[in-house]
C-alpha cells in the first residue's frame, strides 16, 4: 500500500553563523494535503521552504519525500524529483505570451526554448490548453504575460509548475496583493490541485488560511509551536500569545 506520506521532515535544523533559523522541526505532509505553514516574522517558514526545495542546505536532519532524501539533492533534482516551489515575486516572462511561458515550462522546454529544433508537439500544445483552462487563462493565451493582472501573473507562474507535474507544489504568500475575487479564485485552484498533489502554503492572511487549510502548521523561533485543524490551533493558547506578544 502506498504510504499516506509524501514528506517527511525529521529533526531538520539549520545554523546561520550559529543562530537556528529552524531547529529540530519534524513535519509530516500527506498525500493530497493543504498544509498551511504560519508563525510571526522570523519564524522560520520561508527557511523551511528554502530546505525543502534545496536552495539552502540543512545543517542537520532529514527531509524524506517519498523514498528520496532531498537534504543531498541539488536544486534541479528536487524539481525532477516531483518538487515544485513558487516564490512570492513571479519569475514569468513578461515580454512573452502566456503560451510561450507555459511551453518553456514545459519538461525540457527550456533548454531547447529559442532553439531551432523545439518542436511543440500536440501532446505539449495540449497540456498547455489544459493548465491554462485550470488557471484560468484560457483566453489569455496569446496575451503578452506582462500585460496580465497582478493576479493573473501568479496564476500563470503556478501554471509553471503545474504544467511540470509536480507531486508537492509549494507557494509563498500566494494570494498577497490580490482582489478578493482573485483570492477566492485562487483557494478554488488550490482545492482543485491538492486533489492529486500536496499543497504547501506560507500565508498571513487568516481568511484565506481558513478557507484552504486541511491542517495548519505554527513555526515560533525555528521550532514547531502548534499543528491542527485551524479552529484548534486558533485556540491554542501558546499562538495566541505568540500573536498577541503577551
Ligand atoms: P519567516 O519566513 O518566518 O519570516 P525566515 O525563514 O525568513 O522567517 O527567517 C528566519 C530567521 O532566519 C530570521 O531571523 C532571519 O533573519 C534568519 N535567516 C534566514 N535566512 C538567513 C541567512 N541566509 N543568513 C542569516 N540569517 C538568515
Amino acid at each position: 500500500m502506498t504510504s499516506p506520506i509524501l514528506l517527511a521532515i525529521e529533526d531538520l535544523t539549520v545554523s546561520f553563523d550559529g543562530f537556528k533559523a529552524v531547529d529540530g522541526l519534524n513535519l509530516y505532509v500527506e498525500r493530497n494535503e493543504v498544509r498551511v505553514v504560519i508563525g510571526p516574522n522570523g519564524a522560520g517558514k520561508t527557511t523551511l521552504l528554502d530546505l525543502i526545495c534545496g536552495k539552502t542546505r540543512a545543517s542537520s536532519g532529514s527531509i524524506m519525500f517519498k523514498n528520496t532524501e532531498l537534504t543531498k539533492l541539488a536544486e534541479n533534482q528536487i524539481v525532477k524529483a516531483g518538487v515544485g516551489r513558487k516564490f512570492q515575486t513571479p519569475s514569468i516572462y513578461e515580454n512573452l505570451t502566456v503560451r510561450e511561458n507555459l511551453q518553456l515550462s514545459y519538461p525540457g522546454g527550456r533548454t531547447v526554448f529559442g532553439s531551432l529544433f523545439f518542436k511543440v508537439t500536440e501532446k505539449v500544445t495540449e497540456r498547455v490548453r489544459e493548465v491554462a483552462g485550470e488557471i484560468f487563462l484560457s483566453d489569455k493565451l496569446e496575451t503578452s504575460a506582462g500585460l496580465l493582472s497582478h493576479g493573473q501573473k501568479q496564476w500563470l507562474e503556478i501554471g509553471m509548475l503545474l504544467i511540470q507535474d509536480p507531486e508537492l507544489l509549494m507557494l509563498d504568500e500566494p494570494v498577497a496583493g490580490m482582489s478578493v475575487s482573485e483570492r477566492e479564485a485562487t483557494a478554488d485552484l488550490l482545492r482543485r490541485i491538492s486533489n492529486n498533489r500536496s499543497v504547501i502554503v506560507i500565508e498571513h492572511d487568516m481568511d484565506f488560511v481558513k478557507d484552504i487549510a486541511n491542517k495548519v502548521t505554527v513555526l515560533h523561533q525555528g521550532k514547531l509551536l502548534a499543528e491542527g485543524k485551524m479552529e484548534d490551533v486558533q485556540n491554542n493558547e501558546k499562538v495566541i500569545e505568540v500573536y498577541l506578544g503577551h
